[in-house]
């Protein structure tokens, strides 16, 4: 049986490792378990660094989103998803999808570490809902796993963020920068 101090300690070096992805206090606080007080004295020397203003709310976000956007959202649930499928918890899942999708997409990312939460907590209903308002789908023409909105009637592959982009790549500078060929 871990003693408290271990689950102390475990709780501190995860708040550690979210803090450096950078993560507000919420967040942590969210993750951890540890209260906010001492999430922003653990974590945060400078008063004045700790991020501020308005949570991430990706249930707007997601559908304004452009296709870059939801592409990356796709590759941070998919990942943080097969974690959680292997067994892992939600916040060790959360540091390796995050780390994981950095190591895939090229910078300059558009999935900050405070949306990849709102997004993994919407999808898992943990955390901020206890009701997941999106989904994993896996697409019938490209096979990508990709993020819906629950209840989605469309066809899955016209929703598919991979199949757009890999009709629109050749004729896009963008998407060729973001997903250097060998990624794509
Ligand atoms: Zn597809």
């Amino acid at each position: 049986m871990p003693t408290r101090a271990d689950r102390q300690l475990s709780a501190i070096k995860l708040g550690q490792d979210c803090a450096v992805l950078g993560a507000r206090v919420r967040t942590i606080h969210h993750i951890t378990g540890l209260n906010p007080r001492d999430v922003q004295r653990l974590f945060f020397n400078d008063p004045q660094a700790i991020p501020r203003g308005r949570p991430p709310n990706s249930l707007e976000w997601y559908h304004g989103a452009n296709l870059i956007a939801r592409a990356e959202a796709s590759i941070f649930i998919a990942i943080y998803h097969r974690l959680r499928n292997t067994g892992f918890s939600a916040g060790e899942s959360m540091i390796s999808a995050y780390r994981g999708y950095q190591a895939i997409c090229q910078g300059p990312h558009r999935i900050s570490f405070d949306r990849a939460f709102d997004l993994a907590s919407h999808t898992d209903g943990i955390w901020l809902t206890p009701t997941p308002v999106f989904d994993i789908l896996s697409c019938p023409v490209c096979s990508s796993r990709f993020m819906t909105a629950i209840g989605t009637l469309a066809p899955a592959s016209d929703e598919c963020p991979f199949c757009k982009l890999i009709q629109r790549y050749d004729t896009d500078p963008r998407l060729q920068a973001s997903f250097p060929r060998h990624a794509a």
